[in-house]
């Protein structure tokens, strides 16, 4: 039953408020402007900052902006409306927005967000009436070990229950600024489970760079190779192999650039590795630097990791002071490197390297053509070399323990240990690091889960696996995972599981491509239509139709694995798709004679003698 709220007053803010005068405004982006040297590179953090007081772009702070940096208004506006935590238009003071992955909404977030907006007295998807607040949806935040969990103007409250629901509504209502609200609400936990070498691993800062340089740059690079280190995003690219290209390649400049986009729902890995082991990110990338030659990084964090913003720039500082970034390095003539920190601003398909590269451009994130090679044509089109938070943290443990340490763990294609996101039906989600190779069921065993119906592995674009899968290995060779391990029990209904994928895919497509564009959406639209009772078996091969199609034409990885979801769970759980069939045969999405039953009823037309009695009536 829903919860009845005593409907207390709330305040009315006048916008003018919150609204400086446009000399006041324009000031403060011109300041902003400044800071970043009015380099269009930048406009994403640009048009991020100059958001932040008002929660909204003014058309006039687009217009200054876009002269600013010398580019065209609309392609300043056509950035700013490509993501998500970008608007063009006015949003609340509070601008709240609930994580809607899978496994938020197993924890129960729809009934926590209907009661949120209940008590604020305003619908889901808008403003409320005083300009006060708004609330919608987003996708996974990468908080899924301890969901449900939001984002109120960008920083994230996990573990929501209707006490910390109703706490929040009254902080909203009083209205409370945002720095004055109680810090155990923004509290993230790390819920570190299970180390192995990664997560226990100590060491001052410096000794992995010291470790680096006694080895040599062409050495260093060398025992990468021969470590076998595979990139730890997902792909499994050989990372020996990119750094080495990267280097070879012509170009003035080389970048070295870390990928903490980590948007893929059920993910949340690099969100603590960040947390607890930063300097061993940066060292590796610092390593990586020396070895291709690069003089420049640049962190890439995923908007919805906001907390790590701070932690992040004092350690950068930290290690500036410390000559562990800067000219010079450790006293070594001509060994430069520094580190910057960028925020994305919500659109998953930033995670994709090339993306992510034309986001960190001050560009729509809209992944490019290959080749060329982002090894050899990335950053302002120099070599630059994108590594994922752990495949960092594993080059660095190499360098200091060596090739043959690393490679005696895992297996003979799949050398080291992988982190895995665990969430959803579990006693205890969060990280836990194995050697590659650990089998479903030793994770499910650990993590407490039970009555296990499916996994999830590697998010919606990884595989689906059902319980007589579960000897499988988690390993480059079987399972390959980006380390989001999504638990299903037998109480869930894997065909609505699916349809929440089929939505998210449709709303993070990135438009570019026609194939994805419209094909996402079909696949959506397919699903809702099974959901609703009007499907067909015509509807369950179209669903393989549209695999083909966008498997072969997609431009990118979201395109071409948009459909993995429906197709393994069709392939492993058919029974769930077939209960929803009408019938085997074509159904009509449209239902023609419910639409014109309320036409019929007015005209008379429902009743069987209308129509004689009109006859004899003449
Ligand atoms: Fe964008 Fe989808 Fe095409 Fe990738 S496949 S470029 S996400 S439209």
């Amino acid at each position: 039953m829903r919860p009845v709220f005593a409907r207390a007053a709330i305040p009315r803010v006048p916008p003018n408020d919150v609204m400086p005068p446009d000399a006041d405004r324009l000031a403060r982006v011109d300041a902003i402007l400044q800071r970043h040297g009015a380099d269009r590179t930048h406009l994403v953090e640009i048009l991020r900052e100059a958001q932040e007081p008002e929660g909204w772009l003014p058309p006039e702070v687009i217009t200054r902006i876009a002269r600013a940096v010398d580019l065209p208004r609309a392609r300043v506006e056509g950035v700013a409306g490509f993501y998500s935590m970008l608007h063009l238009e006015p949003a609340g003071r509070y601008r709240i927005r609930f994580a809607d992955n899978i496994t938020d909404r197993m924890q129960g977030s729809e009934a926590l967000l209907d009661r949120m907006c209940e008590s604020l007295w305003v619908e889901q998807g808008k403003t409320s009436e005083d300009g006060l607040v708004s609330i919608a949806r987003t996708s996974c935040i990468g908080m899924c070990d301890q969901g449900p969990a939001l984002l109120v103007n960008g920083r994230a409250i996990p573990r929501l229950d209707t006490a910390r629901i109703d706490r929040i509504a009254e902080l909203v209502r009083a209205p409370t600024a945002l720095d004055a609200w109680p810090p155990d609400l923004f509290v993230v936990e790390d819920n570190v489970r299970r180390p192995d070498r990664i997560l226990s691993a100590a060491f001052a800062p410096g000794e992995v760079i010291r470790a680096t340089l006694a080895r040599g740059a062409g050495p260093a690079l060398e025992e990468i190779k021969r470590s076998n280190l595979l990139g730890r995003g997902g792909a499994g690219f050989t990372t020996g192999i990119k750094w080495q290209t990267t280097r070879d390649s012509p170009g003035e400049e080389r970048y070295v650039v870390c990928n903490a986009d980590e948007g893929e729902p059920g993910t949340f890995k690099d969100r603590v590795l960040l947390a607890r082991h930063a300097d061993m990110t940066i060292e590796g990338m610092t390593a990586a630097a020396y070895m291709i030659g690069s003089r420049r990084g640049f962190i890439y964090l995923r908007g919805e990791y906001l907390h790590l913003r701070e932690p992040l720039l004092e350690t950068l500082a930290r290690r500036r002071a410390a000559n562990l970034l800067g000219k010079d390095i450790l006293g070594t003539p001509g060994f430069e490197l520094d580190v910057e920190l960028r925020m994305g601003a919500g659109a998953y398909v930033c995670g994709e390297a090339t993306a992510l590269l034309e986001s960190l451009e001050g560009k729509r994130g809209i992944p490019r053509n290959k080749p060329p090679r982002m090894a050899e044509k990335g950053f302002l089109k120099l070599p630059t070399t994108v590594n994922n938070v752990e495949t960092f943290c594993g080059a660095a443990l190499i360098m200091l323990h060596g090739a043959d340490w690393f490679r005696a763990v895992g297996t003979s294609k799949s050398s080291g240990t992988k982190l895995l996101s665990v969430s959803g039906d579990c006693a205890r989600p969060g990280i836990y690091e194995y050697p590659l190779g650990v089998t479903v069921q030793q994770v499910l065993e650990d993590c407490g889960a039970e009555r296990t119906q499916a996994v999830q592995v590697g998010g919606p674009s990884g595989t689906c696996v059902s319980a007589n899968e579960f000897r499988r290995r988690l390993a480059f060779e079987d399972l390959e995972t980006g380390g989001a391990f999504m638990v299903f029990d037998e109480s869930r209904d894997l065909f609505e599981i699916a349809r929440h994928f089929a939505h998210f895919f449709a709303h993070e497509s990135c438009g570019f491509c026609t194939p994805c564009r419209v094909g996402t959406s079909l696949l959506r639209n397919c699903m809702d239509k099974l959901h609703e009772g009007k499907g067909s078996q015509h509807d369950l091969d179209r669903i393989l139709r549209l695999n083909r199609v966008l498997k072969a034409s997609s431009h990118c990885g979201l395109g071409q694995s948009a459909c993995n979801p429906l197709v393994d769970t069709l392939k492993r759980f058919r029974p769930a798709y077939e209960r929803r069939l009408q019938s085997f045969e074509f159904e009509p999405a449209f239902d023609l004679d419910g639409a014109l039953a309320r036409a019929r009823a007015m005209t008379g037309r429902d009743d069987p003698g209308a129509h004689l009695r009109e006859t004899e009536n003449g």
